[in-house]
């Protein structure tokens, strides 16, 4: 053996080293999956994106310790994989984070590639979140209105947000856990459902999964658990289930392929949690799914006579059949679903569907393009962008009203009714017989001052249903009221009502203007500048509402200019008044600022929590050991609530900045009330022997015991008085091993 080095095995590299081969790595797979559709220009072009993110990055890591770029780099790749997008998106992808992070600006990347430039620049610009020199109430939901703003213009940006979101939920760990919930509560608000609206399915059940490791670890650990644990029994009952249908579906001489799917972790834990079912009790953990290879002409025919080959083999159950082939999904999605009685009588739901199907429902939006043409209702996304662009241009709200309407706007079923003529209209589920004038246009909404639904005249605010043939009558002096907006459920209407009414104020307005005209003439101001200050002092919203009051006298000129005076051709205030305290400030404490540990073994922000004012949240009752966070809440201090509380998601999403990092010490001599549901069989000495167990057993105490009996049935409110988690689950644990008891649950 030599001592020459070349020899050594253990070539230890440095960091620079082995951050460019994870880099060349990362990038070679990427461009594995996307080289089969670049044509030479593409080529250059990503290799241009590359080197121009990775010296943009270069300095930058990710919380992980990796290299930065491999996230851009990743998220091209899933646009390519997951979405099945090409160079241009892999470009954007690549450049995703580079204006807003890094010196390079959008006419750079312009600049670098050539007539594609501007089609880049736009998708980039984009995905680059709002500059951090203004000042949002909720930069979030202002990021979002961007985003959906530039996906009318061009829908790789959505889906590139879309895989950008993917990647940072599938590395989340990372974070730190206040953000962590954070983006979770966002990703379970927004993304999911839109990723559902855009049809992509994976994504969206991929994203649910994800939220739910972050905002409920213990019942996902549990469920993926359990699932491990009972693999092989379900391996083996697809098995003898697929059997005999594939036998008959080979005389069918078609190509296809069969096969079970788990159904994800989050639609289990639902399924649990609303029905109130034991995991074993669910036996549809999985769906199976036949996929044909047929040319589009023959799809139709192909599916149905797959499904006659399945319900020949086994028991269909009539009314679980769904003919989403016939009448597809509002996002696209064709399937045919029905639930058969499989061996041992378990239900089993099939699904029947081509590959073109199957590509759609898996990557939605980006597959349609694929197959445009062959799509039955090629327009559902055209009446989609046109219902976005509707809300957009149509919304004065701030950002998180905005996206709130986005919501439930566009997130809802839809109903289908019909114009006298037999025009077929589809509005979302909700909408009322105002609505519909409203969606006709805008001056049959007006002036609409009646609507017959089937014939017969019916009230304004009447829910349309399924197939109502609907007749709007108008009359020429109707005008819209503020009574109107509770009568009408789509934001399309809403926003005509309140800016027809704007309107209507402004012309009422018009007396009140022109009498402070007069006024801050006498006194020798400037208009603009003089009405700005009065809007702000008086806290108006807009000129017109000040001019409105003026108008109507509820604000008079004498008492307006009581309190200022022109100097030099401005108008200021008298005296200064006082500026109001700031809100929501914490008290602290300064002779508690000294402490080191905590004695009710909380922290907040790696503070001893009795710095701040606090309280355990009642509505999740958390104890030492749960994964908590605390909230500061408008009037009553911090809170601190569990993660997977039921309020919680709703706390992140909106008040995201009020979320303060919570954790618990390892020492306590506090106690913590637990609060527990618990059902079983009514029978005498069942308080008896519940407090026994408690009291002697376990040798806890009890805060409170209600205990409501019925037909047999009890359901008992328990406070349990526990040191820690772990004290709560060995309670748990052994009240449910009491015979008498059924399931014990945590409230909250
Ligand atoms: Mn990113």
């Amino acid at each position: 053996m030599s001592n020459n080095p070349t020899y050594d095995t253990n070539i230890v590299l440095t960091q620079e080293e082995e951050d460019r081969l994870l880099i060349q790595r990362s990038y070679r797979k990427l461009l594995q999956s996307i080289r089969e559709v670049m044509d030479e220009q593409d080529q250059q072009n990503v290799r241009i994106a590359f080197d121009l993110a990775v010296e943009a990055h270069s300095q930058q890591r990710r919380r992980s310790g990796e290299p930065y770029i491999l996230h851009p780099l990743e998220v091209a790749r899933i646009c390519v994989e997951e979405i099945g997008l090409g160079p241009t998106a892999v470009i954007c992808a690549i450049l995703h984070d580079v204006v807003e992070d890094t010196k390079v600006t959008l006419e750079d990347i312009k600049q670098k590639f050539g007539d594609r430039g501007t089609r880049i620049s736009t998708i980039v610009d984009g995905l680059t979140k709002l500059d951090g020199t203004h000042e949002y109430p909720n930069r979030q939901a202002e990021n979002f209105r961007k985003v959906l703003k530039t996906l009318t213009e061009d829908v790789r940006v959505v889906l590139i947000k879309m895989a950008d979101r993917l990647h940072n939920m599938r590395t989340i760990d990372a974070m730190p856990q206040k953000k962590q919930l954070k983006i979770a509560a966002e990703t379970a608000y927004i993304y999911a459902p839109l990723a559902h609206r855009l049809g992509l399915y994976n994504f969206k059940t991929e994203f649910e999964d994800l939220c739910m490791k972050v905002t409920d670890r213990e019942n996902y650990k549990f469920i993926a658990q359990k699932l491990n644990e009972t693999k092989r029994a379900r391996v083996e009952y697809i098995d003898r289930f697929s059997q005999p249908l594939k036998q008959r579906l080979d005389e069918l001489n078609i190509p296809y392929r069969l096969h079970g799917r788990p159904k994800s972790i989050y639609s289990i834990w639902n399924k649990i949690n609303n029905k109130k079912v034991a995991f074993e009790q669910i036996y549809d953990l999985f769906a199976i799914r036949i996929i044909a290879d047929v040319p589009p002409r023959e799809e139709r025919l192909t599916c149905w006579m797959i499904y006659s080959v399945v319900s020949d083999v086994y028991r269909p159950i009539p009314e679980r059949l769904k003919d989403w082939i016939g009448n597809p999904k509002t996002n696209g999605y064709e399937s045919l679903h029905t639930t058969v009685v499989g061996p041992e009588g378990r239900f089993v739901e099939v699904q029947v569907r081509t590959e073109r199907m199957n590509e759609i429902a898996e990557k939605g939006f980006a597959a349609h393009w694929k197959y445009k043409g062959v799509v039955p209702q090629p327009n559902v996304y055209n009446l989609w962008l046109n219902s976005i662009r509707d809300v957009l241009d149509n919304s004065e709200s701030d950002a998180l009203e905005f996206i709130h309407d986005f919501k439930s706007h566009l997130f809802k079923d839809e109903v289908f009714v019909f114009t006298p003529k037999g025009d077929m209209i589809s509005l979302p589920k909700g909408s009322t017989a105002l609505d519909f004038a409203f969606w006709i246009h805008s001056d049959v909404g007006y002036h609409c001052s009646a609507v017959k639904i089937d014939g017969s005249i019916v009230r304004m605010g009447k829910e349309l249903e399924n197939g109502n043939r609907v007749e709007v009558i108008t009359d020429s002096r109707q005008k819209p009221k503020k009574e109107w907006l509770s009568m009408v459920a789509t934001s399309r209407a809403k926003n005509r009502i309140r800016s027809a009414m704007k309107e209507e104020r402004r012309k009422v307005g018009e007396l009140g203007k022109e009498a402070l005209e007069r006024k801050l003439k006498n006194l020798k101001v400037e208009f603009e500048e003089s009405v700005s200050l009065l809007i702000k002092h008086f806290g108006y919203n807009s000129q017109i509402d000040l001019f409105y009051d003026i108008s109507t006298e509820q604000r008079t000129i004498p008492a307006i200019f009581k309190d200022f005076k022109a100097v030099n051709g401005k108008l200021i205030l008298k005296e200064e008044v006082p500026v109001k305290q700031q809100q929501n400030k914490i008290v602290v404490d300064p002779k508690l600022l000294h402490l080191k540990t905590s004695k009710s073994g909380l922290l907040i922000n790696d503070e001893p929590a009795e710095l701040f004012q606090y309280q355990l949240a009642s509505c999740c009752n958390p104890v030492q050991g749960d994964d908590i966070f605390a909230f500061l809440s408008a009037n009553a201090g911090l809170k601190i609530h569990r993660t997977n509380c039921s309020n919680a998601h709703n706390l992140m999403m909106n008040y995201g900045y009020r979320i303060m990092r919570a954790n618990w010490t390892t020492t306590t001599d506090t106690s913590f009330v637990a609060d527990l549901l618990l059902i079983g069989i009514d029978r005498p000495g069942v308080i008896e022997n519940l407090s026994h167990e408690i009291s002697s057993t376990l040798n806890l105490n009890i805060r409170w015991l209600n205990i409501a009996a019925n037909e047999g049935r009890f359901e008992a409110e328990l406070g349990l008085l526990v040191a820690n988690k772990d004290q709560l689950y060995i309670a748990i644990n052994a009240l449910e091993k009491l015979e008498m008891v059924s399931t014990v649950k945590r409230r909250g």
